[in-house]
């Protein structure tokens, strides 16, 4: 067995026992692999093992490496997204996860339309305040929302957030409740159900599934430690 065979198994039993202490049938969970700093050769031993959803965070990594991954795979976006690039993400990737301002929603509208395809999108909240990341005040999503219902091209699937780091995963449980309480506003306001929450990583996948993660997206875990990446410029690691 490879390494991410071996990590994936170990994956698989947390997402289960957490699915079972919270009642929720395993399904309900998807795991995504995040893929960033990871060669392709990484990502098929992924794709052998049996994953079929990736995450990529920076544009021109993806732009490389996606057309050099096995082409049954979903690539979803994950990082900060500048305007400029919306173009791009909306040709590389099924779903672009992280659309943080009303400006950026407008500009994959645009590129979506260009392509002729609809669009996938999360909603990033940064339910914590943290200065140090991206993604909507909550007030302000609520403010917002309704001006994103004309984006035609754009589906709005739900909403994704990155909890603060902590060693102790019971930290990021408030932060996931309240991601999982204003999808349930956002929901109401829209007239439309926005599914998928997208929250939990390596370290606190579990306490995201019992509080209604839908999609956990897992690096080191499956992987190991990423290997450092040389460009500070372009998307945030966490
Ligand atoms: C890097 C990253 C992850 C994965 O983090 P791990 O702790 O390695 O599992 C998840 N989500 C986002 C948005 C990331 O940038």
């Amino acid at each position: 067995m490879s390494d991410v065979q071996e990590n994936l198994a170990r994956i698989q039993s947390r997402i289960e026992q957490a699915c079972a202490r919270s009642g929720r049938p395993p399904e309900s969970v998807r795991l995504m692999a995040v893929s960033k700093n990871q060669p392709p050769s990484r990502v098929a031993e992924a794709a052998a093992a049996g994953l079929t959803l990736f995450g990529e965070n920076r544009i021109q990594e993806a732009k490389v490496k996606i057309p050099e991954c096995p082409s049954h795979l979903e690539w979803h976006f994950i990082g900060h997204l500048q305007s400029n690039k919306a173009r791009d993400a909306a040709n590389l990737f099924n779903v672009v996860q992280g659309v943080d301002s009303l400006a950026l929603a407008q500009e994959l509208q645009k590129q979506a339309a260009k392509q002729a395809r609809s669009l996938p999108i999360l909603l990033e909240v940064n339910v914590a305040g943290e200065s140090s990341k991206f993604g909507w005040n909550p007030e302000r999503l609520l403010g917002e929302l309704l001006e994103l219902s004309p984006l035609s091209r754009l589906e709005i699937h739900g909403l994704m957030t990155i909890a603060p780091y902590s060693e102790d995963p019971e930290r990021a449980r408030p932060v996931f409740r309240r991601l999982r309480e204003l999808r349930d506003r956002c929901a109401d306001l829209l007239g439309a159900p926005l599914p998928v929450l997208s929250m939990g990583m390596s370290g606190d996948l579990e306490v995201a599934i019992e509080e209604g993660a839908t999609l956990v997206r897992v690096g080191t875990a499956l992987f190991g430690e990423r290997p450092r990446k040389a460009d500070p410029q372009e998307g945030s690691d966490h």
